[in-house]
């Protein structure tokens, strides 16, 4: 049978998504968040799907991207990402992501960012076309489940008074108890095994006795704490000395290539980052100064499937190890995640997701986590499906956001409580 993978549409659907008020160093979440989901349709009408971030700044981008696409085949990626679109320079300064935590921003990060969702909804729409899973397209799986950790975070009890936005029913966490009381929650509904916390947002001192109340209540569970890059080289240290023996690793400590090579030098306790190596121009620097043991890959801005599974290979070379990133995102993505993290040989942490927190979801049915894990879908593609009213609803409270939170900004959601917060300096502590 001849198959014509032609694209012939390609529909960018921005939305709002419903987020709790959770707590980082550069503020809280905004009660929505901003995600773009990319359909590629074909010629035989095949729809593939594909997410990304929804900031202004990737829309302006995924739009010229989007026409780009029209007309090639969906088996013509690489093209794809040959292609010279201009990033609007005002958009990528140079400086620390402050929404997002993702480090250094450069042109070609903002452009990977949005070429990875095309990336994977033309995976998407091939796999559907040849009734094939996209682990399949990847070489296929060595695994049939991936694990993930539960991803706590201190938090606020509800989004401040007269704030729109949605209630949720996990309750506060802004002390160790809270972060316990959380940790049982994340395992009791989803089995859970493994646990990172978000931390920079309380001084050292209070982080520390929170990981040590998991230690205490989850005995043999690996943990993790992340406070992206808040502290000095020394309060890095401090804090590996006084839980090093409690913890899987120690994520972004202190910011940037040259601090964490200190850190490196100086502590036994393996440094993971999603910070400080983001990019393939960020690996030399950092492998060789052996500033990082695991690196924290996030399909998203390393752009798309086959360059997550590029930069194992790269990773598993130098003997660094290699686990997943995650920021708020939907199921498309963690579809995404689970098929392309089933192909990677020497995937030894479990990977983050943000996936619990969302209560919204653009998916027929949302992918549910069984013992920690999400079963690698055999189904064509991603195996997921699109719910169109849910798209619908969400695309409108975008439509209708009067821009405000269409870009994400966690600094100015903490002045909604906070007024004279003003985004922290670092090393904060
Ligand atoms: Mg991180």
């Amino acid at each position: 049978m001849t198959r014509d993978l032609t694209v012939t549409e390609v529909r960018l659907t921005p939305i709002l998504v419903a987020d709790p008020p959770l707590l980082n160093t550069q503020g809280v979440h905004q009660p929505y968040t901003p995600r773009l989901i990319v359909e590629v349709v074909t010629a035989d009408g095949v729809t593939g799907l594909g997410e990304t971030y929804g900031d202004t700044k990737y829309l302006e981008l995924a739009r010229p991207l989007a026409d780009r696409l029209t007309g090639r085949q969906i088996t013509d990626v690489n093209a794809l990402f040959g292609l010279d679109i201009a990033v609007n320079a005002s958009r990528v300064d140079g400086a620390v992501d402050v929404g997002g935590l993702r480090g250094v921003q450069t042109a070609d990060k903002l452009r990977l960012s949005v070429l990875s969702a095309f990336e994977v909804a033309c995976l998407d729409a091939l796999g559907r076309a040849l009734g094939l899973p996209v682990h399949a397209l990847l070489g296929g799986k060595v695994r049939d489940s991936v694990e993930y950790s539960a991803y706590l975070f201190h938090k606020w009890a509800a989004h401040p008074e007269g704030v729109p936005g949605e209630k949720d029913d996990w309750g506060a966490a802004l002390d160790p108890a809270g972060v316990v009381e959380q940790a049982r929650r994340f395992k009791e509904r989803h089995g859970f095994t493994s646990f990172k916390l978000k931390g920079g947002v309380f001084p050292p001192e209070q982080e520390i006795a929170a990981v040590r109340a998991l230690a205490e209540a989850f005995p043999g569970h690996p943990l993790r704490l992340d406070p992206n890059g808040a502290w000095s080289v020394e309060t890095s240290l401090r804090v590996a000395r006084e839980l090093g023996d409690l913890l899987e690793y120690l994520e972004d400590p202190a910011l940037g290539t040259p601090a964490m090579a200190e850190v490196a030098a100086r502590t036994d306790v393996p440094l993971a980052t999603n910070m400080c190596v983001t990019t393939f121009a960020e690996i030399a620097e950092a492998f060789t100064k052996g500033a990082v043991q695991v690196v924290l890959c996030d399909h998203h801005y390393w752009g798309g499937l086959r360059n997550t599974r590029q930069l194992a290979a790269i990773c598993s070379a130098f003997g660094v190890g290699v686990s997943m990133h995650s920021n708020t995102h939907l199921g498309v993505s963690l579809a995404a995640m689970t098929q392309v993290a089933a192909t990677v040989p020497d995937l030894h942490h479990a990977c983050d997701s943000h996936y619990p927190w969302q209560s919204e979801d653009v998916l027929t049915e949302r992918l549910a986590f069984d013992g920690g894990r999400i079963a690698v879908s055999d189904a064509p593609g991603l195996g997921v499906e699109l719910d169109r009213d849910e798209l619908a609803r969400l695309n409108r409270r975008w439509t209708e956001d009067d821009g405000a939170l269409r870009d994400r900004d966690d600094a100015a959601a903490m002045r909604v409580a906070e007024p004279d917060w003003v985004t922290p300096t670092m090393p904060r502590w």
